[in-house]
């Protein structure tokens, strides 16, 4: 019998979502299988240890540990050079509470996506979780409501969450690099995530996350300053301000290409396997 989130899924036309691929582990099998947590758990208690080399990127700023790997040069990406009172705006940003943090997004005019702009999209769930999920802005949908991912990707999303035992709002947080719907669904320009770029950089002070999971390339190559690909990007752990990180296609890309399910069912995996290492590290599972 088909479960009701298969259902739905084919409703949606979407179905078969997460069928395994040929050759895949006996772990992966039994966490496809029920998508619940003993299976996640015997999963990951079988599955080898995280690769010890960790792969850091330096952040636009850069205060944490070291590269491993140089990050490649991007001469042009960022142009805006970073003023005196863009270094002012980005410290009372960084000293701001939950509170004030929401009202200066949701006034915010600091970069010209606000012009066309129904709501402001700050981010929402778990304000203490472990695992944040950032995409790259709001579409029409999420403008219209204010809230990320409520969309048809985040449907998608909605539902690849459970396939590892995570639900919106319970210890996971969304959120996306801009809080303004660029116009007709355009990338954000680098001015306009450079703009954005301390809300969010607050945002993930305040959750203190384990684990992001950045969902597609524009989120990926703006948290990490990157040109680098997302298919090299993926598989890896890299750092945002120190904080692990993942990647991930978007949602919104495998609506369009159905074959990358598989990858990106390969990286949730992965994502499971990196918090639960995290998790020993850090003390008790939460
Ligand atoms: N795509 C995104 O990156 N974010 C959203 O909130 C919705 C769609
Ligand atoms: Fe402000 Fe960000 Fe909206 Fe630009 S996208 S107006 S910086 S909230």
């Amino acid at each position: 019998m088909k479960s009701r989130r298969e259902l739905i899924l084919e409703e949606m036309g979407l179905a078969p979502v997460w069928r395994l691929r040929p050759g895949a582990t006996q772990a992966e099998k039994d966490l496809s299988a029920t998508g619940d947590e003993s299976a996640i758990t015997s999963f990951v208690s079988r599955s080898p240890s995280l690769e010890p080399a960790l792969v850091e990127h330096q952040s636009r700023t850069g205060y944490h540990a070291p590269s491993v790997t140089p990050p490649p040069s991007r001469p042009t990406r960022h142009a805006p050079p970073v003023t005196e009172s863009g270094d002012a705006r980005r410290s009372a940003i960084m000293a701001m509470q939950w509170p004030e943090l929401k009202a200066r997004v949701s006034g915010c005019t600091d970069c010209l996506l606000h012009q066309k702009r129904t709501k402001t999209v700050f981010g929402v769930g778990d304000e203490n979780a472990d695992w944040l999920f950032v995409g790259e802005g709001p579409g029409a949908e999420e403008d219209a409501k204010g809230e990320p991912f409520v969309g048809q990707a985040g449907r998608l999303l909605d539902n690849m969450l459970p396939a590892i035992g995570l639900k919106r709002g319970t210890n996971v947080y969304i959120a996306n690099c801009v809080k303004c719907r660029p116009p007709g669904n355009r990338n954000p320009e680098p001015g306009e995530a450079l703009a954005c770029e301390p809300y969010l950089h607050r945002q993930i002070e305040l959750i203190q996350p384990r684990l992001i999971v950045a969902l597609g390339k524009v989120a990926a190559q703006n948290l990490l300053n990157t040109d680098t690909s997302i298919a090299s990007l993926r598989g890896r752990i890299h750092r945002y301000r120190g904080i692990p990180l993942i990647v991930t296609y978007h949602p919104a890309y495998l609506l369009r290409s159905l074959p990358e399910k598989a990858k990106s069912w390969e990286d949730l995996c992965f994502a499971v396997r990196v918090m639960r290492d995290l998790q020993g590290a850090g003390g008790a599972p939460t």
